[in-house]
């Protein structure tokens, strides 16, 4: 006995595409079917019985029962005669599969009337004729129907060029929530379908693979129309090929009120509405005057000041506003002040123009924008990112425009902490530069416990409080001391802010130090310490992030960014399913806020691929911490993220982030020329890296650390100048293997690789591969001076 013995079923355009396997497998199932189908071409013009023949031929070839009809669903006439010829042919009605249609596609200004309205007929007055004759029809014989629409992503998500199409589609989706209610109470349930698959109809569009084909849709179709669906009704079903899900409309929570709302409170409230929990683009006043516009801004900075996102972060921000007042933004123990002028000694210096800085508090200019573009500049990028995820302006507007006065600052401007400072007093010392001279020092910093800095013997030691013998007191403000003593500040000229009673031993002390030293950058930040402090209670916390769609015109961007262009879309190549994760990496690593994102490396990379991924796959990312080990110069944090499609782990990858302690080693102390792999050599591929690639790949991989893409940025964390993401480095040595491959990237099972040295725009990347076992490559990259920037690299192919 088959699923569908005894039942009849009609398919609308079933002389072809995905109608014609509709009615095959309906076959199949035990049905017998319908062919309706007026055989013009794709845009509808034109007509023959020979196609909805055709498969009826096909279908009795097999074995199977079926008529053929060539009525025009989008005749109310024509519909009813199809559902005739059921109830002729076969005696009944038991399904009707709404699929014809057609095509002419337009974008809005260029479409025709007799572009639009011959569209809304196939699709919309048709799905409308042919459900209701067929229902009029169930209902009359008592029969527990089933009505299958055909939808699309054009109409539930929106296409260009199909305002007709995406009209009529929308349309069919409206028919089958309302059908799905109406007709219930006569056993019949109504669905849609919003399928994708190769047909005549999709022939031109890349981004639908050839094996994507329409067969995979079909038991999706046998499905409803069977028992097996007794309890399926209204829903709107995506068959992307073998891919199924369900389209979901989704309510917000909404706001309500107990009196009319204002125009004015529907724009405060727009955000909240559209369930996004922040405020809307707020209308806020700003003043004329740039320097009062300023004002305004570090007053709405209280009111931007997130608490909950400060936890953890102390830090002293100096605004050096180019045609306003400056400003210092101080943040500690999940509190912010903010003072006018420059207060206390700064962790960060912020440069922006007061023109720029009004625009994002308005939310004009995002901060990112403003720093990608260079408009805001920092010299602790730590800082600086933390102040854009503290600091959120949207709610800042949404305040300021309910009117509420910015509260006055709640904390004193945190002073700076100078037993750091002190402790490296000694390591800066230069002995033979003190001979003859024996002293105590003591430092009497307003608000601290003092510090005694003894010389005796060409030796030198700092201990915590003031000792009594002292030959020298230097007292003043702990700041100022602390410029003095980082050596940003000459003791002279701090001299009208410090007072010292014995002058000649602050010369001494002057000649005894080298503050060249104590001012370079390694040693003016404090020391790191051996163990970065990763919070090992995060390890197996899992992590997910929403389901998205493969993009084709993500691929096309990431093939671009990847030196690729010639690659087709519609698969992924290996490493674009990085781009897909920043929300998750983003989300895991900044979980751990005792994790400093400064001082971190990517150390290596491993990823295992099922099948490659391909355009309009809809995946779910999903992530781990999997482990924190310790090495005596960091942690390294293994960060696991998986990407499932079809219910089915497509994508494992494996990222370790190294946190450098107290040796700074960056994964560039690998050897310089590396060792060659052992084994046949395979190939030997090179490629120059362009100028704006590290640009071009921030763009489409999300990842938009400012190294690699503001030299200024670059250089303030001590590098050369922008660096290649390490992830577009490994995409260039993949394409390497890929190719040796003769283009066929899902061959690769396996990838590995150690990043070993960074890459500069310009660079020219040699990689090299090896045959180490029948399925295995080894490979190295090399730079142009023969110095690894990929080591380790392994590909494990099918
Ligand atoms: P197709 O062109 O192969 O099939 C459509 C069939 O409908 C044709 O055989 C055509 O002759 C017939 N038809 C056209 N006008 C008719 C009329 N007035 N009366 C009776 N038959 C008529 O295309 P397809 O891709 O198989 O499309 C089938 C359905 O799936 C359509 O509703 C289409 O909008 C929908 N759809 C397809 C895709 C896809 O990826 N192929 C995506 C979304 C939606």
């Amino acid at each position: 006995m088959k699923l569908l013995d005894g039942k009849v079923a009609i398919v609308t355009g079933a002389g072809g595409g995905l109608g014609r396997c509709h009615a095959l497998a309906l076959v199949a199932a035990g049905a017998k079917v319908v062919v309706n189908d007026v055989g013009g071409s794709r845009d509808g013009t034109g007509g023959g019985s020979s196609m909805a023949e055709a498969v009826v031929g096909e279908i009795q070839k097999a074995g199977g029962t079926a008529v053929a009809n060539t009525d025009s669903v989008s005749d109310p006439a024509g519909a009813e005669r199809i559902v005739q010829s059921a109830l002729q042919a076969f005696g009944r009605l038991d399904i009707l599969v709404n699929n014809a249609g057609i095509l002419r596609d337009k974008s809005l200004p260029k479409m025709e009337d007799g572009e639009w309205r011959p569209v809304i007929a196939v699709h919309l007055d048709g799905s409308f004729f042919c459900g209701r004759s067929a229902a009029r029809c169930m209902k009359d014989n008592n029969v527990a129907g089933r009505i299958i629409n055909t939808t699309s992503y054009a109409g539930l998500v929106g296409n260009f060029g199909q305002s007709n199409y995406g009209a009529a589609k929308a349309g069919i989706a409206g028919l089958t929530r309302v059908w799905a209610q109406e007709l219930s109470k006569y056993g019949i349930t109504v669905n849609a379908l919003a399928p994708m698959a190769k047909t005549r109809m999709t022939e031109d569009i890349d981004a639908i693979p050839g094996e994507m084909t329409p067969e995979m849709v079909s038991p999706l179709v046998v499905f409803l129309a069977s028992d097996l669906a007794k309890g399926v009704n209204g829903k709107i079903l995506g068959a992307h090929g073998r891919h199924y899900f369900e389209y979901k409309t989704v309510l917000t929570p909404g706001v309500k009120k107990e009196s009319d709302w204002t125009v004015q409170e529907i724009a405060e409230k727009f955000g909240a509405i559209c369930g996004e929990g922040a405020p809307p683009p707020a209308a806020l006043k700003m003043p004329e005057s740039l320097t009062e516009r300023i004002k305004l801004a570090f007053q709405l900075m209280e009111k931007a000041f997130t608490p909950e996102k400060a936890k953890g972060w102390k830090a002293v921000l100096h605004f050096f506003i180019e045609g306003a007042d400056n400003y210092t933004i101080g943040v500690d123990e999940g509190k912010a002040a903010i003072r006018p002028g420059h207060e206390g000694s700064a962790t960060c210096q912020v440069r922006v123009a007061a023109a720029t800085l009004a625009d994002m508090i308005e939310g004009k200019l995002s901060g990112v924008q403003a720093f990608m573009s260079g408009k805001i500049k920092a010299n602790n990028l730590n800082d600086l990112k933390r102040f854009g995820e503290v600091f959120d302006f949207k709610r800042a507007r949404a305040a300021a425009t309910q009117g509420a006065a910015p509260a006055p600052a709640t904390v004193p401007v945190a002073g700076p902490d100078l037993a750091p400072v002190m402790e490296r007093l000694p390591q800066a010392f230069l002995p033979d530069r003190a001979a003859g001279w024996n002293g105590k020092v003591v430092f009497d910093a307003a608000g601290t416990p003092g510090w005694t800095l003894t010389i005796q013997d060409k030796q030198c030691s700092v201990a915590p409080g003031k000792a009594a013998d002292a030959t020298c007191t230097i007292s003043g403000p702990a700041e100022v001391l602390g410029d003095v003593l980082t050596g940003k500040v000459d003791f002279m000229q701090a001299a009208g802010k410090l007072k010292a009673n014995n002058v000649p031993a602050v010369l001494k002390l002057k000649q005894a130090i080298d503050w060249a030293k104590l001012k370079s950058s390694a040693w003016a930040a404090p020391a790191p310490a051996a163990s970065t402090g990763l919070n090992r209670a995060l390890v197996g916390k899992k992590y997910k992030s929403g389901a998205l769609f493969v993009r084709p015109e993500k691929i096309r961007a990431y093939l671009a960014a990847t030196l690729n262009e010639a690659a087709a879309p519609d698969v992924a190549p290996p490493l674009f399913p990085v781009t897909l994760i920043p929300d998750l990496f983003r989300a895991i690593v900044a979980d751990d806020h005792r994790g400093d994102l400064s001082r971190v490396v990517h150390g290596e990379q491993r990823m295992r691929f099922g099948a490659p991924l391909r355009s309009w796959d809809l995946v779910t990312p999903r992530g781990t911490i999997a482990a924190i080990d310790a090495k005596e110069t960091g942690e390294i944090m293994h960060v696991d993220q998986d990407l499932y499609c079809e219910g089915k782990l497509a994508v494992e990858m494996r990222t370790s982030l190294f946190f450098r302690g107290t040796q700074p080693k960056s994964a560039s102390s690998s050897p310089a020329a590396p060792e060659k792999p052992a084994g046949k050599k395979l190939f030997s591929t090179s490629v120059t890296v362009p100028e704006d690639l590290s640009r071009r790949y921030a763009a489409v991989s999300g990842d938009d650390n400012p190294i690699h893409i503001d030299p200024e940025a670059a250089k303030a964390v001590g590098l050369p100048g922008v660096i290649l993401h390490g992830l577009c480095t490994m995409a260039l040595a993949t394409s390497a293997i890929v190719e040796h491959l003769g283009g066929d990237a899902s061959r690769i099972e396996e990838l590995a690789v150690r990043f070993s040295s960074v890459v500069q725009p310009g660079d020219t990347l040699t990689t090299e591969g090896y045959e180490v076992e029948p399925k295995r490559i080894a490979f190295v990259t090399t730079n142009q001076s023969g110095k690894a920037v990929l080591t380790n690299g392994a590909a494990r192919i099918r």
